[in-house]
């Protein structure tokens, strides 16, 4: 449509400038030091709902960092399209591998570089400029409400029940999220789904206080090597999961839907090439896809213990910690991996240590189904601007509060990301392409004319 294109040309500059706004608020949920920023970041996204046309923005409280609802609501009679994000991020560190400052953006190449521009600020501010460019342009025909959070990145602790107390608040046909990546600009894709997430952390103990490693190396147990070793264990040389049971639940992917995920384009070189690694690693028997979309995997998310400042210093630690981290397929459940993970490290451990282990948070995986008029409304959305159909592709990563969305206000969930994987979610130099913000910002209209047509 003319009129948006126009629109959206003649403001570029200031949607630009005001998702950088954004970005220099540091809204990390993880820590509590920032707990200033985060209802600061929340206000600001309350502010530029109501600058965007929304009739009604408001910052709700929860248990934890607040909620920020909003909505323009032409005709009741319409279909409404409620639009999740959240405008928390992950902890920027390492902070001495960033190039600039994670909460100082920085634009090279065409690039935002800034923790939260890909996930999930970038993305969902998209939506905010998309209802401006509806609302000036007067050419509305759904309504728009917005659901978002503070909390996604420590698994949405608090979200849930917020849902299931403001189920009126928050009815509408269809849940639409950008929070996700597509292949690429050239073969854009929609994801299907989203992995489920069980999280866990184990610390090994031995002896009772950090050991010379002379006098008592050799006699007494070393936590970390303990602690390795479990780790090790939990794949087989095929790369397989060893931990019983582990693959109890999966629902296999049908050979259709295998040979549709290997129709993506891919090549192998410029994906090692971008990772800078010689091989690829994984579960034998599956393709780079497969094992990032249909396959659950177990990875260390962090790994500590004993000395680690400058120098040498010859000891024998008393504990050794790891952080692990599951991701789960359809029919897997969380809570059932989690109970299954705490067991496991606690039964293998040897009795020269202890084992504590305890849940850090969870979230069960989600598909939708590609029949369906959301979805459809999404593919000639993109087909519209990109010029091409998207494929659908199963994402990777983890939304914890989808099947909760869905249970709770009984509908379908979109998932319609412009990010690109190469973004470095979680990792330091985050980013996220500008051409990349402005096609989303082009495409989500045609989300909600399609849908409103559907
Ligand atoms: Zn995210």
């Amino acid at each position: 449509m003319k009129v948006w294109k126009d629109y959206q040309e003649k403001n570029k500059d200031r949607f630009l400038a005001e998702m950088l706004d954004l970005l220099r608020i540091p809204s990390v949920s993880a820590k509590s030091e920032h707990k200033a920023d985060m209802l600061k970041c929340a206000e600001a996204v309350k502010k530029n709902m109501l600058a965007a046309g929304a009739d009604k923005a408001e910052v709700m409280p929860t248990n934890g960092h607040p909620v920020v609802y909003g909505e323009k609501i032409i005709d009741p009679s319409k279909p409404t399209v409620l639009v999740y994000g959240h405008y928390d991020v992950q902890p920027p560190e390492p902070l001495e591998l960033w190039h600039s400052g994670p909460f100082d953006p920085v634009i090279k190449d065409g690039k935002v570089y800034a923790r939260g521009s890909a996930d999930d600020k970038g993305q969902f501010y998209m939506h905010i400029k998309a209802l401006e460019t509806l609302v000036k342009t007067n050419t509305m025909t759904t309504n728009i409400k917005f659901l978002i959070e503070g909390e996604e990145e420590v698994g949405s602790p608090n979200l849930g029940k917020f849902v299931a107390a403001n189920k009126s608040l928050l009815k509408a046909d269809v849940i639409l999220i950008s929070d996700s990546s597509m292949l690429s600009m050239e073969n854009p894709s929609l994801d299907t789904g989203v992995r489920g997430l069980s999280y866990i952390e184990v610390e090994v103990t031995a002896a009772n206080r950090d050991l010379h490693s002379g006098t008592y190396g050799g006699a007494v147990a070393n936590p970390i090597t303990i602690l390795a070793k479990m780790i090790a264990g939990c794949h087989d040389e095929n790369n397989h999961i060893t931990i019983p049971g582990f693959y109890d639940d999966v629902v296999t992917a049908s050979a259709e839907e295998r040979a549709l995920i290997n129709k993506a384009p891919y090549n192998e070189k410029e994906y090692k090439d971008d990772l800078g690694v010689k091989e690829l690693w994984g579960e034998k028997g599956y393709t780079t896809y497969e094992r990032t979309g249909i396959r659950p995997t177990i990875e260390i998310n962090g790994i500590w213990g004993g000395y680690q400042g400058e120098g040498a210093k010859t000891v024998l630690p008393s504990k050794a910690t790891a952080k692990i981290s599951a991701r789960l397929v359809p029919n897997q459940s969380s809570h059932k991996m989690t109970e299954k993970l705490l067991a496991y490290f606690k039964s293998i451990a040897p009795s020269s240590v202890t084992v504590k282990a305890f849940e850090h948070h969870g979230g069960e995986p989600y598909m939708t189904p590609i029949d369906s008029k959301g979805y459809k409304a999404a593919s000639k959305a993109v087909e519209t601007t990109f010029g091409k159909a998207p494929i659908p592709v199963r994402g990777g990563g983890s939304i914890p509060i989808c099947s909760i969305l869905e249970k709770e206000l009984g509908i379908k969930i979109i998932f319609m990301g412009f990010g690109l994987d190469n973004d470095n979610l979680h990792s330091p130099n985050e980013k996220y392409n500008i051409e990349n913000y402005y096609k989303g910002i082009e495409t989500i209209p045609y989300f909600h004319k399609f849908f409103a047509e559907g």
